[in-house]
């Protein structure tokens, strides 16, 4: 993982980073990656504070041709030396609440309704603002009143001859089930049954951008015992967030040096599965002949590092009736919890504005993209709806 030996000083990382186009204070991936590391490892006191500000996008990693993992280094440097640097009193109490997705869904979920219009009043916002630091112009995502494993524990699953596992991730089950039901009913049309995972955790990804590293190498060692199960069943598991599914596969061994060579393959997310299932004829589905929708698709960073962009553009290009644009690759700035803090809002959408830009242009009817704050950050910022590319399936075929 720590390879900056392998760094051939062409720059090309800084070229891509979107953090140092609009902070002067960061140093960029170059120096915050492999030139930073060699200091480090000679002193600690070389960790500079100021890697804080990655948003550990890994567009440097996609440019670098001597596959340096300089987002890797940048986020084991954070956990490693930088503790020291974590948010104390309230905006300490902030990251905490940030990145704790299952307790803080959990508790807010059974009073959704109350929790969706408090979050929205201006006063609340203001004193989150003020005393927390949760920026009063960012809009929460709604929590939802049934939890999507309530819901699945209705959905009868037993006339099935094969199966696939589904790691749902906290933002399907308290804040979107609609999206873990619309996989649910194609993989049911495709004469699949679903399965849910023996314990699931959230993945982790919040708790390691907020220092929680330990926490989060506890909760990946439960989602891995779960993924082995189901693997030792014969159950692919099927995931519909970029984010989760990149962190489950490469940030586990890379950053948390969690082992998962054994199960890293059994992991994937739903589009790339149902691309490769319904082009090799295995799956087929039935298609609505009065479906009409104008989509542009947005690559989430995390995507695009994993190379699986391909498969949710090409199971959006078969579906009758849509009519498509895919958008230049850019970030969308919020990163997680990242863009939630008020010392970072500026900085994030300073960062998506390109982004924005461009969906404004195309003037669609809906953005598709595989990742669920791409979805926040692009519906906050230009009120245009974001949706799953498996919510696309499910709206055109007949079930
Ligand atoms: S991960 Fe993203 S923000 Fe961090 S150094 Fe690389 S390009 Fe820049
Ligand atoms: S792109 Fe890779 S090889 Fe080039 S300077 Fe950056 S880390 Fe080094």
């Amino acid at each position: 993982m720590n390879n900056l030996e392998q760094c051939l000083k062409c720059n090309l990382c800084t070229l891509v980073c979107p953090m140092m186009e609009v902070n002067p204070d960061y140093p960029g991936p170059k120096k915050a990656g492999p030139d930073g590391e060699r200091y480090r490892l000679k002193d600690p006191a070389f960790f500079d504070y100021a890697l804080k500000y990655c948003l550990n996008c890994k567009r440097c990693e996609v440019a670098c041709p001597s596959d340096v993992h300089i987002g890797d280094m940048i986020q084991a440097a954070r956990i490693k030396y930088g503790s020291q640097a974590k948010a104390k009193g309230l905006r300490g109490l902030r990251d905490w609440t940030l990145a704790s997705t299952d307790l803080v869904g959990s508790l807010a979920s059974p009073f959704a309704p109350v929790v969706n219009e408090v979050l929205q009043l201006k006063p609340v916002k203001s004193v989150m603002d003020g005393m927390l630091g949760v920026d009063k112009h960012r809009t929460f995502p709604k929590y939802s009143k049934q939890k999507f494993v309530n819901w699945f524990r209705k959905q009868d699953q037993s006339g099935f001859d094969r199966f696939v596992s589904y790691f749902h991730g906290c933002y399907v089950n308290y804040n979107y089930p609609k999206l873990g039901q619309d996989l649910v009913k194609i993989l049911n049309a495709a004469g699949y049954g679903v399965h849910l995972l023996e314990k699931e955790k959230c993945c982790g990804v919040a708790l390691m951008s907020n220092g929680f590293a330990a926490r989060a190498k506890k909760q990946g060692a439960v989602n891995l015992a779960s993924i082995r199960k189901a693997a030792e069943a014969g159950e692919p598991v099927l995931t519909t967030s970029s984010t989760c599914t990149f962190t489950m596969r490469d940030e586990y061994p890379d950053v948390l040096g969690l082992q998962n060579s054994d199960v890293r393959d059994n992991i994937m997310l739903a589009t790339k599965w149902l691309y490769e299932k319904i082009s090799s004829g295995e799956i087929k589905l039935k298609f609505r002949k009065d479906f009409r929708m104008k989509v542009v698709y947005h690559t989430a960073c995390h995507m695009q590092k994993m190379g699986w962009q391909l498969y949710s553009i090409e199971l959006l290009r078969m579906i009758p009736g849509v009519t498509l644009t895919v958008l230049d690759q850019n970030c969308c700035g919020i990163s997680g919890t990242f863009g939630f803090k008020k010392e970072n809002y500026g900085f994030s959408q300073k960062i998506g504005s390109k982004l924005f830009e461009d969906i404004r242009t195309s003037n669609p009817e809906y953005v598709a993209t595989d990742c669920e704050t791409c979805k926040w950050q692009i519906e906050m910022s230009t009120g245009i709806p974001v949706l799953n590319p498996i919510e696309v399936l499910a709206e055109a075929i007949e079930l």
